[in-house]
């Protein structure tokens, strides 16, 4: 089953078109798509969501760009949430140090608390990082042999980075839409990343691949991301969905679905 695993779907210029976008999904050959959460209020918008529409799962969490308007009860209430039959992650979660760094020490605290609510409920964990992936693996290490699993989603990291995430069991790694841009230049990571490591994602509204830019990414459009992952890595566009499509399946799905 062919899984957008990143598509935040619940701005309210996409809810009046939520219908038709996940029609088009569908005739992309899309069957389930994982709507992360930011903070508490849009965690209970996504499990709304995941209740009206079938394809629709729930990731809930609090981002690291909103930890400062959160509180950390918000997790505490997000937590009583996760039992929902439609949660299948805690997050997004994660470091941004690109638009912000005066609250590094919250998004820090926000992020190990997601990550030991994620190992107590045995869900995996969706992990944002901008301008700040070696902090948030140095953090993701520290819970080793603690059976942690993971995304890493919309990964920007360098090869240095990749390899220690591929050193952790049970991490994954999905592109968005900018490596079919053309100023993108980190061709080599996603060479290195082994099949059986990655995910499908689109980021949805955000970050729409080419020849879509400019308009609302949406998940209809992630063939468009991995067909460059094909082109760039010579692997046949049915193997590569194939093998994404099982990879969600284990990380996200195997428990409950
Ligand atoms: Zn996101």
């Amino acid at each position: 089953m062919l899984t957008d695993t990143h598509a935040h779907l619940y701005y309210p210029e996409i809810l009046d078109i939520l219908d038709e976008i996940l029609n088009r999904a569908k005739d992309t050959g899309i069957e389930r798509i994982i709507v992360p959460a930011v903070d508490l209020a849009s965690s209970l918008k996504v499990l709304e969501l995941s209740e009206k529409y079938e394809m629709i799962y729930a990731a809930l969490g609090v981002h690291p760009g909103d930890v400062s308007k959160s509180k950390p009860d918000d997790i505490d209430k997000i937590e009583k949430l996760l039992t929902h039959e439609k949660v299948v992650a805690v997050g997004e979660t994660g470091l941004d140090y690109y638009w912000d760094t005066s609250f590094v020490k919250e998004q820090k605290e926000f992020f190990s608390l997601q990550i030991e609510m994620a190992i107590s409920h045995n869900l995996p964990v969706v992990i944002h990082t901008r301008d700040s992936t070696s902090d948030a693996i140095s953090i993701v290490e520290s819970f080793s042999g603690k059976n942690l699993k993971g995304q890493f989603h919309c990964f920007t990291g360098n090869e240095t980075e990749l390899d220690k995430i591929l050193n952790i069991e049970n991490m994954f790694i999905s592109y968005c839409g900018n490596i079919t841009y053309k100023n993108f230049s980190n061709t080599e990571v996603i060479l290195k990343t082994p099949p059986d490591r990655l995910l499908s994602e689109t980021d949805s509204p955000f970050l729409p691949p080419v020849p879509y830019r400019g308009k609302k990414n949406e998940p209809s459009f992630m063939l468009k991301t991995l067909e460059k992952i094909s082109e760039f890595t010579s692997t046949g566009i049915d193997d590569l969905k194939e093998t994404v499509s099982l990879n969600a399946q284990e990380l996200f799905f195997q428990k409950k679905f």
